[in-house]
């Protein structure tokens, strides 16, 4: 009796550690991922930082009038969020909805017409 009960603990121990390594792969993944999100975040901050101390330099805007387009934007989803949700269009075409951030509908492929060149903007 007690070695079947031992063979089958050997089982479970055995689906466990299989579990772990699954676990533990999943999460080197997403350490990566989360890595390459924050260099390519930090690289954004660095280029809105230079465009904005240009725009400053170049055409004399204050900081007042950044944050008061930020928040129009802000505002552009029907939300002060601090965030800009994606927006959507109606395909001419088939009448879908999708979001702005395609080129072309994700349903028919009718090419969308005066496109933003910030998606979701
Ligand atoms: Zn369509």
């Amino acid at each position: 009796m007690s070695f079947l009960w031992d063979m089958a603990q050997d089982e479970r121990l055995g689906e466990v550690g299989a579990k772990v390594a699954v676990a533990r792969s999943q999460a080197q993944t997403a350490a990566a991922q989360v890595e390459q999100l924050e260099a390519r975040l930090e690289a954004l901050q660095l280029a809105n930082a230079a465009m904005w101390a240009l725009l400053r330099e170049r055409l004399g805007l204050s900081d007042a009038e950044l944050i008061d387009k930020m928040r129009q934007i802000d505002l552009l989803d029907g939300k002060a969020d601090g965030k800009m949700s994606p927006r959507v269009l109606e395909c001419t075409a088939c009448k879908r909805t999708m979001s702005t951030r395609f080129r072309r509908c994700v349903y028919c492929g009718t090419p969308i017409a005066g496109g933003s060149p910030f998606p979701g903007v």
